[in-house]
């Protein structure tokens, strides 16, 4: 039994604003957030990573802010519902700047090339992050050390955490800082993040590789019945399916994998893909389109509210603004936490017994 006074789980999750979300955004992410927001144990935070858009959008930023707002109003299509989650932008809350240049200051490179989020970028850029490093490390008028392949000016501590990690090839390289860096008490200060997957955390593109408006392989969740049809038309399917008389295989084709998504609940309809697909009783053509109206009956209500916010643009800012000002104050409280165990000014300043205030 529950007491509703138990502390809940914080989730914390975001997406950057680099374009329009799609139905793998949906099955990927969304879908569980609006899960979590309506469980009683947790509670949510969501945000806009427009930071972390610069990332990838660094020498065009004019599209930014627009998807910023278009990102907003398909979290508020797909459920989130601000009566229940924190919604907010990421640049609204500086603190996150600041905790980042923070834990910056104890992270090595070599921990961040282990990152596979970085080097999937760094292969798409293809150039290694220590290259990119190294530039901006340059621009910067800062010295390198190449012979060391640090681009930045380590603190003696962490190259001596570093190469220790590096030597025992420890997993965890917070672990070895605590050690050394002692205000990075992870434990008593922050709360060491756990993952939370979902059920279906990758969805098929069109194309059968990995859903990705750069593959242009994917279906928005703004999306007209008339493009739905027109690009289901041409998905992939199973590729031994040559011809309308050779049997298929549903379990390797992404046709069926949509199928699991948007036709489960009509009765029947799986096995009738599984039965005509094995047995070549249907073709491919069929079995899309039939896959595609449950995909429109889906998406309809998604699109409806979408519309809805879209008429209200300045409706939309507001519930961002005044999520990015709750999350504010929750940011705060933790970086003061965060400063005192850094720097101990509060106690310092008890102890010289002077002026409490804040400089
Ligand atoms: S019949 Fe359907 S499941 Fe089978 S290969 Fe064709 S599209 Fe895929």
């Amino acid at each position: 039994m529950t007491t509703g006074l138990e502390k809940k789980s914080r989730v914390l999750s975001g997406m950057r604003p680099t374009g329009r979300l799609h139905i793998g955004h949906y099955f990927g992410a969304l879908q569980n957030w609006v899960r979590l927001q309506n469980d009683p144990a947790y509670d949510c935070f969501y945000f806009i990573a427009d930071w972390h858009a610069l990332t990838s959008d660094y020498a065009d930023t004019s599209g930014v802010a627009e998807n910023t707002l278009q990102i907003m109003i398909d979290y508020l299509a797909a459920g989130l519902d601000p009566a229940k989650s924190v919604i907010f932008q990421q640049s609204a809350v500086p603190e996150h700047a600041e905790l980042h240049l923070l834990l910056s200051m104890v992270t090595p490179l070599g921990e961040l090339e282990r990152v596979p989020t970085l080097k999937f970028a760094s292969l798409k850029l293809k150039e290694a992050p220590l290259e990119v490093s190294n530039r901006v490390a340059q621009r910067l008028g800062l010295e390198t050390r190449s012979e060391k392949k640090m681009p930045f000016q380590f603190l003696d501590i962490e190259v001596a955490a570093y190469r220790r990690s590096k030597a025992i090839g420890h997993k965890n390289f917070l672990d070895e800082m605590k050690e050394d860096a002692g205000f990075f008490k992870v434990s008593s200060v922050l709360t060491e993040p756990q993952v939370m997957l979902t059920k279906t955390p990758r969805i098929p593109g069109l194309d059968g590789r990995k859903m990705s408006k750069s593959y242009g392989n994917a279906i928005t969740l703004s999306e007209s019945d008339a493009d739905i049809r027109a690009k289901t038309k041409v998905m992939v399917t199973d590729p031994a399916r040559k011809r309308r008389t050779d049997p298929g295989n549903p379990d390797v084709c992404p046709v069926y994998d949509w199928h699991k998504l948007f036709s489960a609940e009509e009765p029947g309809r799986l096995e009738w893909v599984r039965q005509g697909c094995t047995t070549a009783g249907i073709g491919c053509i069929e079995c899309k389109a039939a896959m595609a109206e449950n995909l429109i009956k889906w998406i309809a209500p998604v699109r409806e509210r979408r519309v809805k916010w879209e008429n209200d643009p300045k409706g939309v800012l507001e519930i961002l603004d005044a999520g990015s000002k709750r999350a504010r104050v929750v940011a705060q409280g933790t970086m003061e936490r965060v400063r005192e165990a850094v720097f101990g000014w509060g106690k310092k300043r008890k102890e010289i017994g002077g002026s409490a205030a804040k400089v």
